[in-house]
């Protein structure tokens, strides 16, 4: 039996699936407290059977590097009472037979993109979500990137477009990207939620402006062949086209890849690149 859980910030997804990553059954569920999250997701498994596999994919900030003393544990975030809470440990003791792996929640994404999704066949993705935050998983050379903790692209600083003083939102940034472009980043510079505003609203070339000033600094450093960017902002009409055309500008010749066509697109598994990705991780491990 192959299981996967997508721990989200607001909602979970704990899936049964096939080693191709597809989703058999799966049960989607507000994340509430650790405890109560995991019971919810290892109960609804256990009726189903007893996984010898189970991928995890979570919020950050989150250690997925082996050996490390943060490994399997939730680390500083704002959600109140998950700070040092070890996924790693409750799952294990709820599932003691199971070959557990646990990445970013971004990551699975990027891995699933890249095997099932927008990607197939690349060695070297990005996947990037605009949501209630900003967070980036980075496929490379085949490997999914860690580092000591793991990429943290929503909290890289940007240039400022020419003009603009809004003093952005993250608690420990203000104007990060996430500070600058997130759905409450948008929320609070336009005074209205980003699915309520139009598509030939001013806001969304903001956004692809911003967004494309972030993709920069990745394809700079990393040199992606792909960046998919889903999240719930990127169900906003035109808007890829938008940061895929600023990108082209910025990149000013240099960057050769970037031009393709299909270089800046929407997630191939919309919502269930996250499930999916847990699902190969489990398949992987
Ligand atoms: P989370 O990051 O909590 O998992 P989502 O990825 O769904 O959640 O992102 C939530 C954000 O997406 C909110 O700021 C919301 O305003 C915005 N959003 C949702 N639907 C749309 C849409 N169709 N167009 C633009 N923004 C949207
Ligand atoms: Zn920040």
């Amino acid at each position: 039996m192959i299981a996967g859980i997508e721990l989200g910030g607001t909602k979970t997804v704990v899936a049964i699936g096939s080693p191709e990553g597809c989703v058999i059954e799966e049960f989607r569920f507000p994340t509430t407290t650790p405890e109560e999250t995991l019971t919810v997701a290892s109960d609804w498994l256990r009726k189903r059977g007893q996984p010898e596999r189970l991928g995890v994919a979570a919020f950050g900030p989150v250690g997925i590097v082996r050996g490390r003393q943060s490994y399997g544990k939730i680390l500083a975030t704002p959600k109140l009472g998950w700070t040092g809470f070890s996924l790693l440990d409750c799952l294990s003791n709820a599932f003691p037979q199971a070959r557990i792996t646990l990445e970013t929640d971004v990551n699975a994404a990027a891995l699933a993109e890249a095997k099932i999704g927008a990607g197939v066949g690349l060695d070297d993705l990005a996947y990037i979500t605009i949501g209630t935050g900003i967070g980036g998983g980075i496929l490379s050379d085949g490997r999914l990137v860690h580092g000591a903790l793991h990429p943290e692209f929503g909290h890289l600083k940007v240039p400022r477009m020419a003009g603009d003083d809004f003093p952005g939102v993250c608690p420990f940034h203000g104007d990060c990207l996430e500070g600058l472009a997130s759905g409450p980043a948008i929320a609070a510079r336009w005074g209205t939620p980003a699915h309520e505003l139009p598509a030939s609203h001013p806001a969304w070339d903001t956004q692809a402006w911003y967004l494309a000033q972030g993709i920069l600094a990745l394809v700079a450093i990393v040199s992606p062949s792909r960046v998919i960017v889903g999240g719930g902002v990127c169900q906003a009409e035109g808007l890829h086209a938008k940061i895929h055309s600023k990108l082209i500008d910025l990149a000013a010749g240099y960057f050769p890849g970037v031009t393709e066509e299909n270089y800046v697109l929407p997630p191939a598994l919309g919502q269930n690149a996250g499930i999916c990705g847990a699902l190969l991780l489990a398949t992987d491990c």
